[in-house]
């Protein structure tokens, strides 16, 4: 049976059919023609032809060696065994390759490990496949590189990063002529603009996306590019042109059956009917099948925006109970995914500082290694040469303890980095509420009270809509100043989200609390020009209770929250105890 598959897919070559045992004599091209069959047919079929050869394959031919593993590895990870295929690459990656084997290798190691979520191995094999691109000739390896570092930095919020890649990636596949490699380029850099708020250059890209992947006959991207789009315009508020075209991503996905792809266009689909008014009859049968979707696939960002959705349902409904319970959900899966995130950038800071590091350590254990050949050179010589020399030395050696101890400070400072919110200088959503935590538990302990104050900027979108991203920015910023001029030094303050902030307040009565939430809003934006937006916020707040942890006390002051803005925005509720 074996057989009879790879005789049938290689009529034009006698060599692989030839006979059930015979060795193989050409292994390269054999191997090339495997390849070709992974890529092309059902990888099953190559396996079976790279079982045959599997005795004649060892170290000394490093060629043969490398494209047979790599091959395997693949087919590991295609039959869903991921650990075992991106093991088999690391292996790879402890022999000497050649620069295109390694390329290719690290690149596919990196893909592994993300979707293993092993980020640190991910960066350390992405970091590494750049460094040695330049000398890899081979187009697709570069490309699916650039295109996989534009993905990476994007996630992490190094956007012009992500861009110059994403932006390398094109050209490269429009040099190449081949439309399906422009598709994949352009399909990845159009969320990259998004990501990093450039929407019109966002939404140019989509556009040639679209056109680039219709070209190439590729439907599958065609719906991706599609439904990414549709939430563009979405977010920019055309919500009718948004709807015509998720309708069309969803036939598209479906056709080319791809579910995940299907499943997260219909979620699109319905937040679009939400912001439209036109939610179907069976709205709450569709979410609840997208909910336990995401939920089985653990694809938290998706779960945490259809659960938001359903609480925003049912609030509208006046279903005040169902939409909280919604809310915890949402609250749940967000936070799922932004631990998710964190740990991608703390990774990220790591290996790349540790790679700079690394490479400062070689050369100068190169430069003492040259200066003790020298050393030897010259004993004889010169007695004064040679004290100079082991000057140098220990001069070197000191530079080398010297550049350990930064390390060492430098993982400090990262930690310290992935702490704080980039823009505002505030604490991030993990370490505000890592903080959090520690300071209920010692108020508790004390017998102190504990407040904790969520706020949310009122439709901060119009803002961004009508002034820019740009102004928006620094809008999050005059905030998080007035906040904490409102709260005082003495409160932990946290951006826990895009315009959403927290903050925690201990030892303090009610009457501080509200006070200082007055004191926020009567000092106004701060801002002289008469076009500037004046933004509010809306607030949630809760008092810690004896039998409360953080979960409890969060889900309060997110309820009160919740509570503020639907009661018409721009003030402040308290919860009750008995939320
Ligand atoms: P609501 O009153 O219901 O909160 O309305 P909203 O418009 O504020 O709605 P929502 O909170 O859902 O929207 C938050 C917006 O914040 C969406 C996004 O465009 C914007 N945003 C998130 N992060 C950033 C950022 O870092 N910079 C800028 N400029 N905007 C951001
Ligand atoms: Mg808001």
């Amino acid at each position: 049976m074996a057989c009879l598959i790879c005789s049938a897919t290689l009529p034009a070559n006698p060599s692989p059919a030839a006979g059930e045992d015979d060795p193989v004599d050409d292994l390269a091209s054999y191997l090339a023609q495997a390849r070709d069959i992974s890529y092309t047919r059902h990888w099953r079929e190559a396996q079976i032809m790279l079982d045959k050869i599997s005795d004649q394959i060892d170290p000394s031919d490093p060629g043969a060696f490398a494209e047979f593993h790599l091959l395997k590895a693949r087919h590991l990870v295609l039959a869903d065994q991921l650990s075992e295929g991106l093991d088999r690459a690391s292996m790879l990656l402890e022999h000497e390759l050649a620069p295109e084997p390694k390329l290719r290798t690290l690149q596919f190691a990196a893909n592994t490990a993300v979707l293993l979520r092993n980020y640190e191995l991910a960066f350390d094999h992405l970091l590494n496949a750049l460094q040695i691109e330049p000398e890899v000739e081979d187009t697709a390896a570069t490309i699916a590189t650039y295109n996989m570092a534009a993905y990476m930095f994007g996630r992490v919020g190094e956007h012009e990063r992500a861009m110059t890649y994403g932006e390398l990636a094109v050209e490269r596949a429009v040099s190449t002529g081949k439309a399906n490699d422009e598709c994949i380029t352009r399909q990845r850099l159009a969320p990259v603009f998004k990501w990093a708020s450039r929407t019109e250059d966002a939404r140019a890209e989509y556009r040639k996306a679209i056109a680039a992947c219709q070209d190439a006959g590729n439907r599958l991207f065609v719906g991706v590019v599609q439904y990414g789009f549709a939430d563009l315009l979405n977010q920019l508020e055309r919500p009718e042109e948004a709807y015509r075209l998720v309708n069309t991503a969803i036939a598209t996905l479906k056709s080319a059956e791809w579910p995940i792809g299907e499943h997260e266009a219909r979620l699109h689909r319905a937040q679009i009917q939400h912001r439209l008014g036109v939610l179907p009859e069976n709205i709450d049968a569709e979410l609840e099948a997208l909910s336990e979707y995401f939920t089985t696939r653990e694809l938290f960002d998706q779960l945490a925006q259809t659960e938001e959705l359903r609480a925003r349902i049912a609030g509208d409904n006046g279903e005040h109970e169902l939409a909280n319970r919604h809310l915890m959900r949402f609250l749940d899966a967000r936070e799922r995914f932004l631990s998710r995130d964190r740990a991608m950038l703390m990774a990220y800071l790591q290996v790349e500082f540790d790679l700079r590091t690394k490479e400062q350590q070689i050369d100068l254990l190169r430069e003492i290694a040259r200066l003790a050949e020298l050393e030897v050179e010259t004993t004889r010589q010169q007695r004064r040469a040679r004290t100079i020399i082991l000057f140098l030395s220990v001069g070197l050696l000191a530079l080398l303890v010297a550049l350990l101890v930064r390390t060492f400070q430098a993982r400090q400072h990262f930690r310290e980095l992935s702490r704080r919110d980039r823009l505002s200088g505030l604490a991030n959503h993990g370490w505000f509420f890592e903080r959090a935590d520690a300071m209920i538990q010692e108020a508790r302990r004390f017998h102190e009270s504990a407040f904790l104050v969520m706020a949310d900027i009122d439709n901060f979108k119009q803002i961004n809509d009508s002034h820019g991203h740009v102004l928006g920015d620094q809008v999050l910023g005059q905030i998080s100043r007035r906040l904490r001029e409102a709260f005082g030094e003495e409160a932990l303050i946290g951006r826990i989200g895009g315009d959403e902030f927290a903050v925690l307040v201990s030892g303090q009565d009610e009457t501080k609390v509200i006070e200082a939430i007055n004191q926020f809003t009567r000092a106004g934006p701060g801002s002289s020009r008469a076009d500037d937006p004046t933004p509010t916020l809306s607030f949630g707040v809760a008092l810690m209770q004896p039998e409360d942890d953080l979960v409890g006390l969060r889900q309060r002051a997110d309820a009160a929250l919740y509570q503020a803005k639907a009661a018409g925005r721009d003030r402040f509720i308290i919860s009750g105890p008995e939320y």
